[in-house]
């Protein structure tokens, strides 16, 4: 268990709830937990199905900024890391697939991959943006598809570039699920399922 919180360096048991505390795996302080409001609720979009995971919020907003935009890598596995277990479980079989990024030159990075660095699951760069606008995508040349189940993993829904990812995979993979850290739930929910 880590001493102090990486997002504020207070320490660990900081306003900790006592579930967490007990269960001696808290990854974050009490306070900083609460930037991270739960939805874990399934949406749906164009025959595909999304599950959006958190909340869109000011300070999640800024926590993601900090990451991608500021460079503060230390900060790349705490995003999904509640949800690790879950994910291996619920999509076991799947091949991860990132959402490409139009500023890799920029950031030195593919941000959303860094992000899945605990995951163990079996993971694959299928996409590639080909400008710095993000809806300029393709599939890489060398991916090799083969009928895959493929989980396809975001940090924002956001209509026009799923829908683009979409159009590229559909024909060549079995099925996509889709996974995002966050959505603004104005949004989602004129497209909830259940
Ligand atoms: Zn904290």
């Amino acid at each position: 268990m880590k001493s102090y919180c990486p997002i504020c360096f207070r320490d660990i048991t900081h306003h900790q709830n006592l579930f967490d505390w007990l269960k001696k795996d808290a990854w974050i302080c009490g306070d900083c937990r609460l930037i991270f409001k739960d939805v874990n609720q399934v949406f749906h979009f164009h025959g595909c199905l999304i599950e959006v995971l958190y909340e869109q919020s000011e300070e999640l907003d800024s926590l993601i900024m900090q990451y991608q935009e500021v460079g503060d890598i230390a900060l790349r596995s705490l995003f999904f890391h509640d949800y690790v277990s879950y994910m291996q479980k619920h999509y076991k079989g799947y091949t991860l697939v990132w959402m490409p990024s139009g500023k890799v030159k920029e950031r030195g990075l593919e941000t959303v991959k860094e992000m899945l660095d605990e995951f163990s699951m079996k993971k694959q760069e299928l996409l590639e943006c080909i400008s710095d606008d993000p809806l300029y995508m393709r599939l890489r040349n060398d991916c090799g598809l083969k009928k895959q189940k493929v989980l396809l993993v975001d940090v924002y829904f956001h209509k026009a570039k799923l829908q683009m990812a979409f159009d590229l995979l559909k024909p060549h993979v079995q099925c996509i699920h889709v996974v995002v850290l966050c959505g603004d739930m104005k949004v989602l929910h004129t497209m909830r399922l259940d």
